[in-house]
């Protein structure tokens, strides 16, 4: 996760600030120009730019003074609909006064744009079904495009977006307890750096093997077009599987997980294959070298894998089953081994001093995976100080299990399950959604965030939000929380006070200086498509969101630059829950 936690590397930023204006103000004389599109929209009326389900709730929303709008057909400018807008509403968060312009009535499919007299008019969108379809699609070649070790190339949609096999080499770090070459090729580039790391991976592939486990009728049809496409197992399972091989390889011996793969320091802004930073295998620095978390997450994941491969390759099934085995045996023996840095590595640390809430998280799937008694015992007697967990997403999920461990026991149809701790876990889940839904309801935005919300990866923050409905939707189905989770997902995809999707390549007002090397290696005019950028961050730990004005709103504390770490990042982290979110909105 790149700069996050670390304050040592910052000096490439400042170092490379100057070139990075020139670049920027580069690309905008070449590639503001949006032809044939809305040229001139107005970024006071926020639409979803990829658009809404033909059959759901339609709303704009305008921060500008205004009685009236039009919903006009995008190809000859037809008016199709006519409103008047809601009443003004000041939201906090933004300092903006919003009014909502309803058009829920129009079930007329077609490209439209908004018009309000006064104002302009808005970003073209889509009316349909399917809306989603093609934003899945690339949100998911998303993590083809993080693929390490391997060539990738997104092909004639996206020509010239490709790199060589990157980082084929590794070793062991002193730090690991061991020495010499350890390749431990794959996985995916973890976010904007080419570091890997265990923590993060475990929520990422644990977040799109359960968002396979619930909407797989959705799924199991759309071709991500892969290289592994067409072998009889599912495209989300081929991509996620690239990414657990390498967990897997990452588990030593004795059953315990290193923390992480990166370079000692990080990069510069280079294409993958021209990282030439030894690739290394870093522990704790004494023994067992190994840590409880990076362990933990292991075996929760493997332990889902068990369950979701074994239709398509039981051998692959029963490898993880194996691996997840030993990594809890190993978690059992070291309850509680943190990560710290060791001296000389400054990449990112995902620091975490209490990895009891991944081990829950492994018991639970375990004990849904296998039926075997001391899972159950283990998640029972630990459980219940975790339910508050439940009410809010937390600000870093690669650091908080306890949601994904208790869901994970209420979702599991396994025979001995606790009835009592089921109905908490439910309960507690439904009743929060049910907050967090009518939070989307009265805020201006139409979204559930909170002003405390607009941390470092908020974006993740809104998507998880999402998440929390469409799970609670499962236990209760209430079409508010399936209504409320899209309108987190029409904040994330432009309906919010920039006027901007925060997804790459998608939508005509969408990020184009994310932090991630891949984009800002001088060589595209455009970033990698169908990444998520981190979002509005009140902390403003980087140089660009300290130069914005000392009043802005915690909503607006967001700059789309490429230096913008702490606001602009991509990560595989948010970028799963996006995916869930986006899954579970598919028709
Ligand atoms: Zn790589």
């Amino acid at each position: 996760m790149n700069e996050r936690f670390t304050v040592s590397d910052r000096w490439q930023f400042r170092s490379g600030h100057s070139w990075l204006i020139s670049l920027a103000i580069g690309l905008c004389l070449a590639g503001c120009q949006t032809g044939g599109r809305a040229e001139n929209a107005s970024l006071a009326i926020k639409v979803d730019q990829v658009g809404y389900p033909l059959n759901g709730p339609k709303v704009a929303l305008i921060s500008a003074a205004a009685q009236s709008f039009e919903v006009r057909n995008a190809a000859d400018g037809a008016v199709a609909y006519r409103g008047r807008l809601s009443p003004s509403q000041a939201d906090a968060n933004t300092g903006d006064q919003v009014q909502a312009a309803d058009f829920s009535a129009l079930h007329q499919a077609g490209r439209f744009y908004i018009e309000v007299p006064g104002v302009g008019r808005s970003w073209t969108f889509a009316l349909g079904p399917d809306v989603y379809e093609r934003v899945y699609y690339l949100a998911m070649r998303a993590f083809y495009g993080q693929r390490c070790g391997t060539a990738v190339d997104l092909g004639s949609e996206f020509p010239g977006y490709s790199h060589p096999a990157c980082h084929v080499r590794g070793e062991f770090h002193l730090s690991s307890g061991q020495s010499g070459e350890r390749d431990n090729i794959g996985g995916w580039h973890d976010a904007g750096d080419y570091g890997r790391y265990m923590v993060n991976s475990g929520v990422t592939t644990g977040t799109l093997l359960w968002t396979w486990e619930l909407f797989a009728p959705k799924l199991k049809s759309i071709s991500l077009n892969l290289p592994e496409s067409g072998n009889g197992t599912p495209d989300i399972l081929n991509e996620a599987r690239w990414n657990l091989e390498w967990m897997l390889k990452m588990q030593d011996s004795d059953g315990g997980a290193w923390v992480k793969q990166t370079s000692t320091r990080f990069s510069g802004f280079v294409a993958p294959e021209d990282d030439r930073l030894p690739s290394e295998v870093i522990g704790t620095g004494s023994p067992p070298y190994k840590s409880t978390c990076a362990t933990a997450d292991l075996a929760a994941v493997a332990a889902i894998a068990a369950r979701v491969y074994r239709p398509f390759d039981s051998a692959f099934a029963a490898r993880n089953l194996d691996a997840a085995r030993r990594a809890w045996t190993w978690t059992e023996k070291y309850p509680n081994v943190t990560f710290r840095n060791p001296p000389g590595i400054t990449t990112g640390e995902y620091g975490d001093a209490n990895c009891q809430d991944e081990r829950l998280w492994a018991a639970a799937e375990l004990w849904r995976t296998t039926g075997d008694a001391a899972y159950n015992d283990f998640f029972l007697r630990n459980y219940n100080d975790n339910l508050p967990s439940l009410d809010a997403p937390p600000d870093e999920n690669w650091s908080s299990l306890a949601p994904m461990a208790l869901q994970a026991y209420a979702l599991a149809k396994q025979k001995g399950s606790d009835a009592k701790a089921i109905a908490a876990i439910r309960d507690r889940r439904v009743s929060a959604a049910r907050a967090i839904a009518a939070r989307a309801r009265d805020n201006p935005y139409h979204v559930s965030m909170q002003t405390k919300d607009y941390v470092w990866g908020s974006n993740g923050v809104a998507a998880l939000y999402g998440m929390d409905l469409l799970i609670a939707n499962i236990f209760h189905p209430d079409p508010e929380f399936v209504s409320a989770a899209r309108d987190n997902l029409h904040y994330l995809l432009g309906r919010n006070a920039f006027s901007l999707s925060w997804v790459t390549r998608v939508g005509e007002n969408a990020v184009k200086h994310p932090h991630h090397r891949p984009s800002g290696d001088g060589r595209q005019e455009l970033p990698w498509p169908g990444l998520l950028a981190g979002g509005p961050n009140a902390g403003r730990q980087d140089a660009m969101l300290a130069a914005l004005p000392a009043d802005l709103p915690p909503a607006k504390d967001y700059a789309d630059q490429m230096g913008s770490y702490a606001s602009n990042e991509i990560a595989i982290n948010w970028q799963a829950s996006l995916v869930f979110l986006l899954a579970g909105e598919l028709e």
